[in-house]
């Protein structure tokens, strides 16, 4: 296993796919890519790129702490899209239909969410579930 690979499932290295989003060197260019990163990002624990990519509207800025700790309290195991509609380059909103597998306690689960992105200052963020 190659641990440079983008947890988000593409075969790229990370700091190339959702690394260079997360460090504001690239923007997400569809609402998947966007929710990719945001999937690594609760990988990584990263709350500030979670909050970041959250719309100004929903932010849930008072749960950042909760969240940082429950995504470093299990273990991610993987990203599966199952559809998405809109969300392209000229898309103004979309949605992402996405399973996300993940360890607690050894034991496989999984959140199943169909999301809606909108853009904000023209960066596809986060609204909340559809
Ligand atoms: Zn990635």
């Amino acid at each position: 296993m190659n641990f440079d690979l983008c947890p988000c499932g593409k075969n790229i290295e990370y700091n190339n796919c959702c690394g260079a989003i997360h460090l504001s060197k690239v923007k997400a260019v569809t609402a998947e890519n966007l929710m990719r990163s945001r999937y690594v990002a609760f990988t990584l624990a990263d709350g500030d790129y979670l909050m970041k990519s959250h719309h100004s509207s929903t932010r849930p800025l008072s749960e950042k702490k909760s969240i940082v700790k429950w995504a470093k309290s299990v273990e991610w195991v993987k990203l599966e899209i199952i559809n998405t509609t809109k969300g392209l380059e000229n898309d103004t909103e979309g949605t992402v239909e996405f399973k996300a597998y993940f360890k607690r306690k050894g034991e496989l689960q999984f959140i199943h969410e169909n999301s809606t992105f909108v853009r904000e200052e023209n960066k596809w963020v986060y609204l909340g579930m559809k």
